[in-house]
């Protein structure tokens, strides 16, 4: 195919691009715009076989091999994934984007023409895509491995900054040798490789508790800036703007989770803040306060104003559409519901928006942390359905307290609060809810969806 061809396709894939992001501003048309971007991308890959090779024929039988197969596990991925793991799904595909850019860099480097010069921008391109992809690549298997669980916090490397700065040194070291040696040391690229790629690893392991969500969101961004570095390499333009575009959401993105923690991004990287335990706790022997499920719905139903918190555990138990059906019902006898939605609520960017929407919440009724914030005097009642450290105020009262300085939900200052979780268990922070045993608060202990149909029916027949 003509070259002026294929860039004319090119462009009309770029511009779907910006169609699709466009429409994933809003709940409403989201859906809509990931289907426009995913045809834009089909018609990437499927301009990107008629590209002509340099040297050689393209291997169809290769492409396609790896077409179905991928395809045939992200399908698959992407049907059995339950709702609650969508998170750590999300950080895997992001690794392998990373892992793409990756093994991209290290191809090209057997590619290069005999005597190509070292020192030269196409070489420190190649290197570029190495790292960034390499860092996301481990770094999200790593964060996969937090969102998931089976890595803890508690993982502690010895003195992770020192062995950071020296990992970094080693890289750049080795990057320049690499570009002034007069010709390609692949010993050199594949030590390279391994120490950019342990960097991924030492990079992410310090971070944790309230920090994961700008580290998901920075390593979105390495993503995206690794794929252009890839598209640089090949000049391939469709893989220049979509790696631009992910990679300045991820970085603005980043930039607003810092904002919602209230932390600097260089504090994030180099604090690795977060690492469980180290709350000051209360030495006092608490109580919390329970109530049964018919007194709430009582003090629900005479409620003029009723404000809702969701959490991670709304995800879980898979209650947006019950805590929606009680919604309505409360506003059927009078109530006025919204939602106060903290950034970090959840475990992705962005995740109680999107389980709210999926329920068909009217978007209006979501109120962010500030405008929450505001009304939380006016009023009556706060239901904090399966939410913990967005709701902690140890993170204004506890200087000791791994989410000290995060800004939270001011619910104590509304005049009741209940509380719908499972157990007195902590929230991803691992850390204790002085709230739970606040003066205006009360527990209703249960499984989130349960405790809501409950109340549901209750405040229908009271
Ligand atoms: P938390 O993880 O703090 O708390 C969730 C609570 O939900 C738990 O205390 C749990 O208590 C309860 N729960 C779990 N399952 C159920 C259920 N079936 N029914 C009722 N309750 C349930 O969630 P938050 O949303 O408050 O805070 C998010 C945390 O995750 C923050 O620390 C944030 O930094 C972190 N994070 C956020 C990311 C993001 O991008 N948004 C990414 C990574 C981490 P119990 O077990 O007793 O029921």
């Amino acid at each position: 195919m003509e070259k002026s061809i294929i860039d004319f396709f090119y462009l009309i894939c770029i511009v779907l691009f910006i169609i699709g992001l466009k429409r994933l501003s809003s709940p409403d048309t989201a859906k809509k715009g990931n289907i426009i971007a995913g045809i834009g991308m089909g018609l990437a890959i499927l301009v990107a076989l008629f590209q002509p090779l340099e040297g050689g024929a393209n291997n169809y039988l290769w492409i396609v091999g790896g077409l179905i197969l991928g395809g045939v596990i992200g399908y698959i991925a992407a049907i059995r994934v339950k709702m609650t793991a969508m998170p750590e799904m999300v950080s895997l595909f992001n690794g392998l984007g990373g892992a793409c850019s990756m093994l991209i860099a290290t191809v090209e480097f057997y590619n290069l023409e005999p005597g190509t010069a070292m020192m030269s921008t196409e070489v420190l391109t190649i290197i570029f895509a190495l790292f960034v992809g390499s860092i996301a690549f481990t770094g999200s298997i790593v964060a996969w491995g937090k969102l998931d669980g089976f890595l803890r916090d508690s993982l502690v490397l010895p003195a992770p900054q020192i062995l950071n700065l020296v990992l970094l040194l080693t890289v750049i070291g080795l990057s320049a040798y690499i570009m002034y040696l007069p010709e390609i040391n692949y010993t050199l690229v594949w030590i390279l490789l391994i120490v950019s790629m342990v960097y991924g690893v030492t990079f992410v392991t310090p971070i944790g508790g309230g920090d994961m969500p700008v580290v998901i969101s920075l390593l979105n961004s390495f993503t995206g800036i690794a794929a252009a570095g890839a598209g640089l390499i090949y000049g391939n333009q469709v893989m220049i703007v979509g790696g631009i575009i992910v990679g300045a959401a991820g970085t603005i993105l980043t930039v607003l989770m810092c904002n919602a923690m209230n932390r600097s991004l260089f504090n994030v990287v180099i604090g690795g803040f977060g690492a469980a335990g180290q709350s000051s706790g209360s030495d006092r022997e608490q109580v919390a306060k329970e109530i049964s499920l018919s007194d709430t719905a009582i003090q629900l139903k005479y409620s003029n104003k009723v404000m809702i918190v969701p959490g991670y555990g709304l995800a879980v138990a898979q209650a947006q559409h019950t805590c929606h059906d009680l919604e309505k019902a409360l506003e059927a006898e009078g109530v006025d519901v919204r939602y106060a939605i903290h950034p970090v609520a959840g475990r992705m960017p962005g995740h109680m928006n999107v389980l709210l929407a999926e329920a068909d919440v009217p978007y209006p009724k979501l109120l962010e942390l500030e405008e929450a914030n505001e009304q939380m005097p006016s009023t009556d009642m706060v239901l904090v359905i399966g939410a913990n450290d967005v709701v902690n105020p140890a993170a204004k009262e506890d200087q000791g307290s791994p989410i000290y300085g995060m800004p939270i939900l001011d619910v104590e200052l509304a005049k009741t609060v209940i509380v719908l979780k499972r157990s007195m268990r902590p929230g991803y922070a691992g850390i204790e809810n002085p709230l739970f045993f606040g003066d205006k608060t009360k527990m209703l202990f249960g499984d989130a969806k349960d405790s809501l149909s409950k109340l549901k029916a209750e405040v229908a027949n009271a």
